[in-house]
């Protein structure tokens, strides 16, 4: 199994799956166009994905499903609630493929699990993707977690991460830079550091410290915010975990994405 982010942050989330058998993007918060050009840099194209798994209805995750409208081989996984709010505000109707919120299902040779994640959408949901064999020597089975716009992580949350190879989760917002952003109302704020909008630096460092697993390969910190966070701050919040949990560390900037990462 093979992954990269495309992009992430308020501008855009997307991210490339690719294992043997399949070709997956988890979110698309970017055009049909600009996709088409994040994927060609990866060597793939949008006739070659078979599936969009959609975390939630915001529009940094889904406001390119409407300009897939050229591309209905696709298949839309997502539950009920998201593709409804979804659907309301598309002028064609994808192949949705309805799961629900807590199950765990197969798609090609990917084992796929959705969990609740406490985020002011209809269902949000973060993901783990599995794919290999327990004995299989050159394809072992690996998961990826997928944890971004959450307030906060019950202990559900943290037992998936755990239970993981490489997570992706959320460093959103550094709590003072958000304090003190001038652009943005206090209301907003309130919202953003609410129990249901988004991670700041520091709650994840609480997150991660309380889950640390030495099954982690690799950590990726996402869905950071352009002006209440930056790459200092996320560094101040890992300095304790360094210590604490030996694997790598990847800090995506705002509407940045990553290289590949393959499991080992
Ligand atoms: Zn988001
Ligand atoms: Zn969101």
């Amino acid at each position: 199994m093979r992954f990269r982010i495309l992009g992430s942050g308020s501008s855009g989330n997307s991210a490339l799956i690719l294992t043997e058998g399949s070709r997956v993007l988890l979110d698309a918060g970017f055009s049909a166009r600009r996709l088409e050009g994040l994927l060609a840099d990866s060597g793939e194209a949008l006739e070659r994905i078979d599936a969009v798994f959609v975390t939630h209805e915001h529009s940094d995750h889904s406001s390119g499903i409407e300009s897939l409208k050229k591309h209905p081989h696709l298949k839309f996984f997502a539950n009920a609630a998201t593709a409804r709010a979804i659907q309301k505000n598309l002028t064609w109707s994808p192949s949705w493929q309805i799961f629900e919120t807590g199950t765990s299902f197969q798609y090609k040779d990917l084992d796929i699990e959705s969990f609740t994640i406490p985020h002011d959408a209809q269902d949000p949901v973060g993901f783990r993707f599995t794919n290999g064999l327990d004995c299989d020597l050159f394809s072992p089975r690996r998961t990826l977690a997928w944890v971004t716009d959450l307030g906060h992580a019950p202990p559900s949350i943290r037992d998936r991460i755990r239970e993981s190879d490489v997570v992706v989760v959320e460093a959103n917002h550094c709590h003072r830079m958000l304090e003190a952003d001038p652009k943005r109302s206090w209301n907003l704020k309130r919202r953003i550091g609410g129990r249901h909008g988004h991670l700041s630096n520091e709650r994840m460092s609480e997150l991660l410290a309380s889950a640390a697993s030495p099954r982690w390969q690799r950590v990726y910190l996402a869905h950071m915010s352009r002006d209440c966070n930056s790459r200092d701050a996320v560094e101040q919040s890992l300095l304790a975990l360094r210590s604490l949990i030996k694997c790598e560390f990847s800090i995506v900037l705002h509407g940045e994405g990553t290289a590949f990462y393959e499991f080992s």
